[in-house]
């Protein structure tokens, strides 16, 4: 029996990799009264069987940078500890069998130059050259990264703990959580088999425990575990101890060098799920059985890439089960469901090279109450309770592990597990050849196909052939009007004695307006950034309804939860699912509305919203358009909304998600999760008219934003058209001014009303005011060539 502690400030659960990290950031940030418990041993888990590749680039900036800090403090830790984490920063290599493989890559390497990644394009004889086991007349390229590496995910673990344990953190091995106490919609502390330990702060770090664990007091972790595999073979000619990691993504595969031989693994297409009878508690150290089938397809790649693997002996199939998430990112953060138990868990097998920059970020947000970056990749509220759905999980992680190497498409939509949800038109837009993507579990149109090889998304580089579907969308919107189902805007009912108080706080913009507003306006941290953008209803005196984007409903009803006093008098329920939104949006919409309601409509004025007849329905008519407009966007109940779309289809085009976000662009409608994030504010977005800085009682965030309120701005949103009508841009682009850096492309379309791709960018430097964007000759780099840009102070016409 251990003696353990009553009470710690935190206790952390899991003693691998990453519960480790957060107790050495914790502690690092002078949160001394630490408790960690592992049931078993340090790194017994996963992390001791992992292969240790750490590779920095992502698909998403903030993961990239998290993984940047994680390489230098597994360079440094050993000088803190004493204890070597193995890390060696060999490089690593990832190479190209096709042509959109290379269009990739040099994609990658602006956006990687961009985050200050070290990177260079290699021809295939270079890439040999670095790589000598390698096969090379097959590939069409690479790309080389002299700042990755690998580390040893044991010794990384101990050296973590160390650090923790330095500091004064108490880490106790052999203590099983068995159950989570809480009170009042808190957490209280943990239950063992040694007794209870009160705590303030309850970290789930857990691994493939962590869904049980949350599922002890109510909280959804969605992941699934499937196994993972690799092998270490003997020597192999060539090999040498410097080598670099060596991926080759179109054959699903990954090598590095280890003791003269090779570890070799991968992430298959169609993986293979685990665990599902749930995590067996006694797992330490344990492995599963080795499976040549599943690892076939990975190994038959391996010897087309390197053929001097034909002799080598195989010393030891490794397969493990690791757990994935719906998405492939991890699952950081506080739980929505209850205060101070946070969550670290779910990593995809990229928790070795993620562990540092997560146990840091998770650090800091147990310390400062909220995240100090913007992490919405990695949130777990991008989540809901329905994810959590075991079967779902199961059905999703066969294709979750493969998209390390799928090739990332522009626009790829994830095939499994669907569809999830679905709006009360699904039927009836799949009759009108709606094509689907998916978006917070939702199905929804991004296009209409209006010949059969519209039918499903032939994915590429350029321009995909819903190309002309979309464009008469977008043009039937500006020109005559179109509808657009958007039921899956995630709606809020906040209502009470205080709910105007506490919106009021919450929202920059005053919502004390009078009943029948609708008011634009962002939920801003105390940094000033955006935790969020929407439009709030205000229905009653004591009731408003926030209409907020399809991702948002989770993050948005905890953000409002989390900024309400205690003891005030506000409920705030989720009623996505009892609206639906059809928007009717162009020139003739207002018309067309009218000749179906006996209500005046022409009564309702820009930025209001009324309860209006329309068939045989009532319905709320918002006057709202993110098409940029005429029209109004109707809110109807469910049970209304096929009567309703059957009074209005006749007349109107059927238009899609690519429609929208393409006219959005075009009048410079800034998005949430694009260009609006947690670190930039509304004068950075250009949105600083949405801002009430005279309201009484202030809001979150007017301090910070009253500090930058004339000062130079380091960053800014802009909008530039690309010269060339047959260039396609996706976003994630890198902007030049002068032949030099600044900034990216955040959301980019074809402008089909003007003729020209049109595009949203974060410009970064000094002072970007409007003379330096009137100035110099900026350009996009579009896979290695470059294109003209024209900045617009205003959306063209
Ligand atoms: C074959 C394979 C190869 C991999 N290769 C790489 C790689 O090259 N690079 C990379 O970055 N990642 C790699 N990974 C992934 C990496 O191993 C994991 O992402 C990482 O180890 C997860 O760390 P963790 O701390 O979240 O989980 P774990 O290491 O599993 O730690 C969780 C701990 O929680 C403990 N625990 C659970 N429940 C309780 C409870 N109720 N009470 C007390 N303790 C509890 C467990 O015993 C366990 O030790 C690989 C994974 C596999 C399977």
């Amino acid at each position: 029996m251990t003696d353990l502690p009553t009470h710690a400030r935190v206790v952390i659960v899991g003693g691998g990799v990453v519960g480790t990290s957060t107790a050495y950031h914790l502690t690092k940030l002078g949160v001394r009264d630490v408790v960690l418990l592992e049931q078993a041993q340090l790194s017994s888990g996963t992390t001791w069987h992992a292969a240790g590749l750490v590779g920095q680039l992502r698909g998403h900036s903030v993961m990239t940078k998290l993984i940047q800090y994680s390489t230098r403090l597994y360079a440094d830790l050993v000088e803190e500890t004493g204890l070597h984490t193995g890390w060696k920063q060999c490089g690593s290599l990832s190479v190209a069998r096709s042509d959109d493989r290379m269009t990739l890559l040099r994609r990658t390497i602006a956006s990687a130059r961009a985050q200050g990644v070290e990177v260079e394009e290699l021809s295939p004889q270079e890439a040999g050259d670095k790589w000598p086991p390698m096969r090379v007349d097959d590939l069409k390229g690479a790309i080389w990264l002299p700042g990755d590496g690998k580390a040893n995910p044991t010794d990384l673990t101990q050296s973590l703990a160390k650090g923790a344990r330095m500091r004064g953190a108490r880490i106790v091995e052999g203590v099983r959580v068995t159950g989570i106490a809480q009170a009042h919609g808190r957490v209280t502390g943990v239950q063992t088999a040694q007794g209870h330990i009160s705590a303030d702060i309850v970290v789930n770090c857990a691994g493939q425990w962590a869904r049980k664990l949350g599922l002890m007091c109510g909280v959804s972790v969605p992941m699934h575990s499937a196994e993972h595999m690799y092998i270490v073979t003997g020597s192999v000619p060539g090999v040498h101890p410097d080598l670099p990691v060596m991926r080759d993504p179109d054959g699903y595969i990954y090598f590095k060098e280890e003791v003269g031989g090779l570890c070799m693994g991968g992430f298959e297409p169609v993986a293979k799920p685990w665990g599902m009878a749930g995590i067996p508690d006694h797992f330490a150290f344990q492995l599963l059985e080795d499976d040549w089938d599943q690892f076939e397809i990975l190994m038959e790649n391996a010897l087309i890439r390197v053929p001097g693997l034909e002799a080598a002996e195989v010393k030891k199939f490794y397969n493990g089960p690791e757990s994935f998430t719906p998405d492939n990112n991890f699952l950081l953060g506080e739980a929505p469901e209850l205060k101070g138990f946070f969550i670290g868990a779910g990593f995809n097998s990229m928790g070795i090279a993620s562990a540092g920059g997560a146990g840091r970020a998770l650090a800091e947000w147990i310390h400062e109450g909220a995240p100090t970056m913007d992490l919405w990749p990695v949130d777990i509220r991008r989540f809901a309770g329905f994810n959590n759905n075991p079967t779902w999980l199961h059905d999703r992680v066969k294709e979750t592990l493969g998209m390390h190497y799928t090739m990332p498409w522009p626009n790829l939509e994830q095939d499994s597990a669907r569809p999830f949800r679905r709006s009360a038109l699904y039927d009836r837009l799949a009759t009108k050849g709606a094509v689907w993507g998916t978006k917070m579990g939702w199905e929804r149109a991004n296009y209409f196909a209006r010949s059969p090889d519209q039918a499903t998304i032939r994915y590429s580089f350029g321009r995909q052939n819903w190309h002309d579907a979309a464009a008469a969308e977008h043009i039937a919107t500006r020109t005559t009007a179109a509808l657009f189902d958007l039921s899956s805007f995630a709606k809020l009912m906040v209502e009470g004695r205080d709910a105007l108080a506490t919106l009021n706080r919450i929202c920059a913009a005053n919502i004390d307006r009078p009943i029948g507003a609708s008011i634009y306006t962002g939920m801003l941290n105390a940094r000033g950034g955006y935790e969020s953008d929407l439009t709030v209803m205000r229905l009653g005196m004591d009731r408003f309804m926030v209409v907020t984007g399809s991702a948002q409903a989770v993050h948005d009803a905890d953000h409002i939860r989390q900024n309400t006093a205690e003891g005030a008098h506000v409920w705030v329920s989720d009623v996505t699912n009892a609206w639906s939104v059809l928007a009717v949006m162009g020139p003739d919409a207002p018309g067309l509305l009218q000749t179906l309601s006996r209500s005046d409509l022409s009564a309702i004025a820009p930025a209001t919203h009324a309860t209006i007849d329309l068939g045989y329905a009532t319905v709320i008519a918002n006057r709202m358009s993110y098409a940029g407009e005429a029209g109004f966007e109707l809110f109807v109940p469910v049970e209304f909304t096929l009567g309703v779309y059957d009074a209005l289809q006749g007349e109107l085009t059927h238009a899609g998600y690519y429609a929208l976000d393409s006219l959005r662009i075009e009048k410079g409608f800034r998005a949430w999760g694009r260009e609006l994030t947690s670190d930039i504010t509304p004068f950075e977005a250009g949105l600083g008219f949405a801002v009430d800085f005279d309201k009484p009682g202030g809001f979150i965030g007017r301090d910070a934003l009253l500090a930058q309120r004339g000062q130079p701005l380091r960053q800014r949103i802009a909008q530039f058209s690309v010269e060339g009508a047959g260039a396609q841009l996706w976003g994630g682009e890198l902007l030049l001014r002068n032949g030099v850096p600044v900034g990216k492309v955040m959301s980019a379309a074809h402008g089909h009303s003007i003729g020209r791709p049109i595009t949203l960018c974060r410009v970064e430097g000094d002072n970007i005011d409007r003379a330096y964007l009137a100035s110099g000759t900026f350009e996009m780099d579009l896979a290695g060539q470059r294109l003209a840009a024209t900045w617009h102070a205003k959306p063209p016409e």
